[in-house]
């Protein structure tokens, strides 16, 4: 099994699975965002291998899945060169798809929510096509997951590839990035450290946040699915919070003195955003288990351990 960006967040935490469940896996990440910490435990494993490799170019291996999900995904990543944030989209979809083509492999993408854009309609059901700003700021990550989406269903109708297209939405969890700019990661630090928690606008735009450990579990039953499954299927935690009951959570578990901030929301930020899963538990049976008070005291936990130990990273890895 290939995943792409597997040093990174979801990715590390996808290849653990894969190893515990015995498959033969193959780590490809250009260490961009990920790092060689997050699979470190893996290296014990004969069934575990790690190439640095960037995606947008050609990639000659063997394989029977590939799991796609190298891109970086927060923000202040994405836009730090917007341009190779499209090529990886783009680029490293065809490439994915030339090699799933070549060798015969079953082929998932790890699209994303923000294919919804700022929606119109709410919660997001698969069949909306979106409310995207093709020329903003976060359009090199929106239209680029876009554009992959609609390379993988090309492939799909003529190569006959077999492929599944996951939408995920807010996903946290531990090996998030310290300091990738997303809500759950700063708030979490900023309260651990008695700083203002910084809220962007006036904190009553909304997400639904998912625990990574039910994110994978929805990918690897999605992966394991016949090959009329196509998707899209969104896989994201249906419970929506505004950003201020986000905050409030935060204090309360890290019984922080921290006060609350209010900074300029920045453009093109969704009002809303909550999945209809309703595709996912009937075709998957798959829903999210973990809820965010317990969610939240297992990625709290591994932040004050970072913190601890003075792990902090950026973009380009360590
Ligand atoms: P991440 O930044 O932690 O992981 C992405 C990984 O891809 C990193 O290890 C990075 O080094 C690697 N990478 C980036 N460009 C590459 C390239 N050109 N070639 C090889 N490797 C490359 O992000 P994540 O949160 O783990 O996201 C994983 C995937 O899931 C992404 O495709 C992202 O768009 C998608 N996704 C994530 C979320 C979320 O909430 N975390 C939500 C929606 C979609
Ligand atoms: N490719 C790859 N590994 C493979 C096969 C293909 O990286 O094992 C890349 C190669 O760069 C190619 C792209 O995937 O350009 C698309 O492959 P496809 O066969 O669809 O089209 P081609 O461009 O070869 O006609
Ligand atoms: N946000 C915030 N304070 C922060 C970071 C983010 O209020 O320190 C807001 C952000 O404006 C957005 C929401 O939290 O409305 C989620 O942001 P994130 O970057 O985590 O994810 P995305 O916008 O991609 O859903």
């Amino acid at each position: 099994m290939l995943v792409t960006g597997g040093a990174g967040f979801l990715g590390s935490h996808l290849c653990d699975r894969l190893i515990e469940q015995g498959h033969d896996v193959l780590c490809v990440d250009n260490f961009y965002t990920g790092t060689k910490d997050n699979v470190a435990a893996l290296f014990a494993s004969p069934y575990f291998e790690l190439v640095r490799h960037d995606i947008t170019f050609p990639l000659y291996i063997e394989v029977d899945s590939i799991y796609n999900l190298a891109c970086p995904a927060s923000p202040m990543h994405y836009q730090h060169d917007p341009v190779q944030t499209t090529k990886t989209s783009v680029h490293g979809a065809i490439n994915m798809l030339g090699l799933a083509k070549r060798v015969g492999a079953r082929i998932l993408q790890a699209s994303t929510s923000e294919v919804y854009g700022d929606p119109s309609v709410h919660p997001q059901k698969e069949s909306y096509w979106g409310n995207t700003n093709p020329i903003g700021p976060r359009s090199c990550y929106d239209e680029g997951k876009r554009c992959a989406e609609t390379l993988f269903f090309d492939y799909h109708r003529q190569h006959q590839l077999s492929i599944k297209v996951a939408r995920i939405f807010n996903t946290y969890g531990p090996r998030m990035h310290p300091n990738d700019g997303r809500v759950v990661s700063n708030f979490i630090i900023q309260a651990l450290q008695n700083a203002p928690i910084t809220i962007y606008g006036d904190g009553s735009q909304s997400r639904s946040f998912c625990y990574v450990d039910d994110l994978v579990d929805g990918l690897l039953r999605m992966m394991e699915t016949g090959p009329g499954l196509t998707g899209p299927i969104n896989l994201g935690n249906p419970h929506e919070f505004t950003i201020s009951e986000l905050a409030r959570k935060i204090i309360d578990l890290t019984n922080s003195n921290s006060e609350l901030s209010y900074k300029p929301l920045p453009s093109d930020d969704p009002r809303q955003r909550c999945p209809d899963i309703a595709r996912a538990r009937s075709e998957l049976g798959w829903e999210p288990k973990v809820d965010l008070a317990e969610g939240l005291a297992t990625t709290i936990a591994y932040f004050e351990e970072q913190l601890r130990e003075g792990r902090w990273r950026s973009i380009g890895g360590r």
